[in-house]
């Protein structure tokens, strides 16, 4: 027999909140929807059947022409500071579809992205344009197979209809799947705007969706802020340690679950710089690379603002109690920091100067703008060619420190290669490699550059022939390399 329903078990939980929470909008067809790409794997995970899931029917809702049977599609209201200005935001060309139960029980966000106008829009056309959603398709993808905690992509479809930018772009729809789309800016939304009994409620549900355990703590809200301190910590450390930059950490666009959000402007740094930024708003490099782990702690301390008054009844005690969680967040983060650079550099025990032993080499990388990942690959290796670090007259006498520290440990050599093959990625979505496959994509309707791509990024730390073209640096231009948001 031939199954033809795609599978959706959707319940929503959020949909039960107070209704100031959202707002329920209705599907906003479009002229002509195509699936062009699903993720095959992902919908299996997801107990999706894929046949069933690029028939017209599915490709309907996946384009939100029509909802699901019992989903009950609602935009979510939030807050922000953007750039450190706090705002009224809300999805305001997402729609949230429902809440997908998977075989295993788990439950996940299904967010279109590029649906259409909401209440939320302002401005906006609540559209999307093909280019971006494939971006953040790859991007999320392949931050998933790196094993840094990610939203994820289940498919994108053109719209068949164009939307106006600088100039007229295809239109396109992300469907993007999530723990839960709560952000930091929901509780300030809420705690800004809304009664207590609302936070009140907002946080018990936050803490039974993703620290059902913290239920029964003595404080269950001060467990909620230490959980977030702790997965945004250990979240902001592997985007360091795999020079993945964010672009737009405003406070909407950070994840009560610990995942990484909103795929705009983000990209992966190339030559080792702090000061690396790429998206074109960010003139004054609040989010620039070596920023992520401060504006991380400044973000958390808004959220942990919002808890305030759930945090103690008195408002000194309540202060204290948020400041000393807060001040954690340094510690929590540079732990995960080290204990990732010392896998990087095959170090399987502490020593007091592991941190110098990596500030030595970062230091040589930053002066001579070495390749961030390559110079990882290249010691992984044992090559020591293809970055410039290599050249420094400095890198000898790094390289000796080094070998001593590995001396000093048990483990063999083997074993040291082993942990660095799996902590440093053989390749990364590079920019000019997502530019290729989106120019062929977006601007000439040929998947087949984006695919290979996606293959190559599949199983980053694989070191496989077919992965080494992905790890060829760009041709230098002269021009720095621009994302842009909102496109
Ligand atoms: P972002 O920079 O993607 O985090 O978006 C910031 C805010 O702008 C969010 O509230 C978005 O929903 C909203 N937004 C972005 N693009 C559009 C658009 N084309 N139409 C309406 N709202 C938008
Ligand atoms: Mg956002
Ligand atoms: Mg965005």
């Amino acid at each position: 027999t031939i199954n033809n329903e795609p599978g959706w078990n959707f319940d929503n939980s959020y949909s039960r909140l107070p209704n100031t929470f959202f707002s329920k909008v209705k599907p906003n067809p479009v002229q002509s929807p195509d699936l062009v790409i699903l993720n095959e794997p992902l919908a299996k995970t997801l107990g999706l059947n894929i046949d069933a899931l690029t028939s017209e029917k599915s490709i309907e809702i996946l384009a939100g022409c029509q909802a699901p049977n019992e989903a009950e599609p609602l935009a979510q209201a939030y807050a922000g500071h953007q750039f450190g200005h706090f705002n009224m935001l809300g999805d305001g060309r997402a729609m949230l579809v429902g809440e997908h139960i998977t075989p295993e029980g788990k439950r996940v966000d299904i967010q279109l992205k590029g649906s259409g106008r909401t209440p939320f829009s302002r401005g906006g056309d609540g559209r999307a344009a093909l280019g971006p959603m494939l971006r953040e398709f790859i991007i999320s993808e392949a931050m998933y197979a790196l094993g840094i905690p990610t939203t994820r992509s289940l498919a994108v479809v053109t719209t068949g209809e164009s939307i106006i930018r600088e100039t007229e772009l295809p239109g396109a729809i992300l469907t993007r799947v999530a723990d839960s789309h709560i952000r930091v800016g929901t509780f300030q939304y809420v705690a800004n705007w809304r009664p207590i009994e609302e936070l009140r409620n907002l946080a018990d549900y936050t803490i039974q969706r993703h620290y059902p355990e913290s239920r029964v703590d003595e404080n269950p809200y001060l467990a909620l802020l230490q959980k977030v301190i702790y997965r945004q910590a250990a979240l902001i450390a592997k985007w360091q340690l795999t020079g993945f930059i964010h672009g737009v950490m405003n406070t909407d666009n950070m994840a009560i679950s610990g995942e990484t959000i909103d795929y705009g402007p983000c990209a992966y740094m190339d030559d080792y710089d702090l000061a690396t930024v790429f998206s074109s708003i960010d003139r004054e490099g609040r989010y620039a690379y070596g920023n992520q782990p401060y504006i991380g702690g400044w973000n958390l301390a808004r959220f942990a603002e919002t808890l305030l008054p759930l945090l103690h009844e008195n408002e000194e005690e309540a202060v204290k109690i948020a400041q000393d969680a807060i001040s954690e967040y340094n510690k929590i983060y540079q732990d995960h920091w080290l204990a990732g650079m010392r896998t990087k550099l095959g170090i399987f025990n502490k020593e007091a100067q592991d941190e110098a032993l990596f500030t030595g080499l970062l230091k040589i990388m930053q002066k001579s703008g070495a390749d961030y990942t390559n110079t990882f690959r290249s010691l992984t290796l044992g090559k020591f060619e293809g970055t410039s670090v290599f050249d420094d007259q400095e890198f000898a006498n790094w390289h000796g420190q080094w070998q001593e520290r590995l001396n000093r440990q048990k483990e063999s050599k083997e074993s040291v290669n082993e942990l660095m093959k799996s902590s440093n990625p053989a390749v990364i979505p590079r920019n000019h490699r997502v530019e290729e496959a989106l120019v062929a994509a977006a601007q000439h309707g040929d998947y087949s550059v984006m695919k290979k791509l996606l293959e190559a990024l599949e199983n980053p730390y694989a070191y496989t022939e077919n992965q080494e073209e992905y790890c060829k640096l760009p041709e230098t231009t002269g021009t720095p390399y621009r994302t842009f948001c909102g496109t």
